[in-house]
């Protein structure tokens, strides 16, 4: 995966150094010499990661940290700190300031490398998400799920290899935390699923195989998001670097200070929260796009969408398809002497009554104000016609409730059918529909009529 990577060191030997390293990886690599630098370059380029030196003359690391992740254009970018003290206070420090990792002076290639893949994946994702949601609402949306993902504590299920050391880490995360202990992996891979936030793997033991654990955990459709959190013994660097390639979301090395412990999990379930957020807002806007506020039909926009695939489907594999245009009868005057609330209720109670009417497979879209569009994949015209008709007749029979104090009244439709043909666009399509629901209510109103179609001219059966 390629990427920009923003590095910013007060010594010039130290940017040559990581830049020449990352740039033999196909990086692509910008430099700054000072926080604010930084900063500035941050906001204006918008790089995909930042690998922060944290002993800097006026504005260092910590604080450099803590106003990029308090700015909205760019809280949202990975801050690896490059430290030379190898101290958990300072570890601390950076977490609390908001850095998502760290790395010690002299800086190994191997962890370097995958620290890098790790949050660069991490940053796609969200990046995905994030641009999704912005095209429709903005982002004051964003900031909004940001400031709600600042929630503390979640459900943590402790991989250890005893219930004694589990215990200790439990302890360590204090009861903000609940957690569940498990010595056994088979136990976890199956558990892991039913409601934990976050799993936490000992990988520095004989006894089982933590690296498998992961691996079996990302490859199940049902864990796949679930944040790993993995201790690993100090020295053993290439069992950290397998970790976070099979996908572990952060390494934490062993004696585990309690301090850094709570920190890295709360990190993990704030963009837990924050990315769970994300996707249910995007499904929310996705829905919004594409249907109708008043009936909850489809809008216009999707059956666009829809015919175009239906006419690419038609094209292929001569899969019959037909269109039915219906529209309410005389619909101005319900508006007219009942007002528009009533038209609002009558237009719900037929799209309801629409819903019933055709298969689960047929499209049913509020076409413009009293028209609505079905289409209906994979029909004959003679058994599209028959379907309209039932419809016609629920219509024609039913009683529509217009609120309380006023008889319910009585309403019908007329419409339109055509069959896709080769070479024909939508739009054409439509506009057959259309020319046979004309006719339909020049004939005298509900009634359906279908447009049997050679190239040249449209006929019309009653
Ligand atoms: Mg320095």
């Amino acid at each position: 995966m390629t990427g920009r990577i923003l590095v910013v060191d007060d010594m010039e030997p130290n940017i040559r150094v990581l830049s020449a390293k990352l740039e033999a990886e196909y990086y692509e690599v910008l430099t700054a010499n000072s926080g604010a630098t930084a900063i500035m370059m941050a906001r204006e380029q918008r790089p995909d990661l930042i690998l922060l030196d944290v002993m800097m003359p006026q504005m260092d690391g910590f604080e450099t940290c803590r106003r990029l992740k308090a700015d909205p254009i760019t809280q949202h970018i990975p801050v690896v700190m490059v430290t030379a003290l190898d101290q958990q206070t300072d570890r601390v420090d950076g977490l609390q300031a908001g850095a998502d990792d760290f790395l010690s002076k002299p800086i190994d290639d191997i962890a370097l490398f995958a620290r890098v893949r790790s949050l660069l994946r991490l940053n796609s994702v969200m990046d995905e998400l994030r641009s999704h949601l912005n095209n429709g609402q903005g982002t004051d949306a964003t900031n909004k799920l940001m400031a709600l993902s600042k929630q503390t504590g979640g459900k943590v299920l402790v991989v250890e290899e005893s219930e004694r050391f589990g215990n200790r880490i439990a302890e360590k995360l204090g009861k903000s935390f609940s957690c569940q202990i498990t010595t056994d992996p088979k136990v976890a891979s199956t558990i892991a699923a039913t409601g934990f936030d976050l799993i936490l793997i000992n990988l520095a033991t004989d006894l089982f195989d933590g690296l498998r654990l992961c691996a079996r955990l990302r490859a199940d459709e049902a864990t796949r998001q679930l944040p790993i959190l993995c201790m690993v013994d100090a020295q053993a660097k290439d069992r950290s670097v397998r970790a976070l390639d099979l996908g572990a979301n952060d390494i934490l090395e062993r004696p585990v200070d309690r301090h850094e412990l709570r920190a890295r999990c709360q990190t993990l379930l704030q963009r837990r929260v924050y990315a769970a957020q994300l996707r249910e807002n995007i499904d929310l806007s996705l829905e919004m796009a594409f249907s109708d506020q008043l009936t909850g039909l489809f809008n216009r926009r999707h059956l666009d969408i829809k015919l175009e695939e239906l006419q690419v489907r038609f094209n292929d594999n001569k899969e019959p398809s037909v269109v039915l245009i219906a529209d309410i009868d005389h619909f101005k005057q319900v508006n007219d002497t009942w007002g528009h609330v009533a038209g609002d209720m009558v237009l719900q109670q037929l799209a309801d009554i629409m819903c019933e009417s055709f298969r689960a497979i047929d499209i049913i879209c509020r076409y413009g104000g009293e028209e609505f569009v079905v289409l209906m994949p994979d029909a004959s015209l003679d058994s599209a016609k028959s379907a309209a008709e039932r419809f016609r007749q629920v219509i024609a029979a039913t009683s529509f409730d217009i609120g309380q104090a006023k008889e319910p009244i009585r309403i019908s439709v007329s419409g339109g059918l055509a069959a896709l043909q080769a070479e024909q666009s939508a739009k054409q399509i439509l506009s057959r529909a259309d020319a046979a629901l004309y006719h339909a209510k020049k004939n005298g109103r509900n009634q359906m009529i279908a447009a049997i179609s050679s190239k040249k001219d449209t006929k019309l059966t009653g």
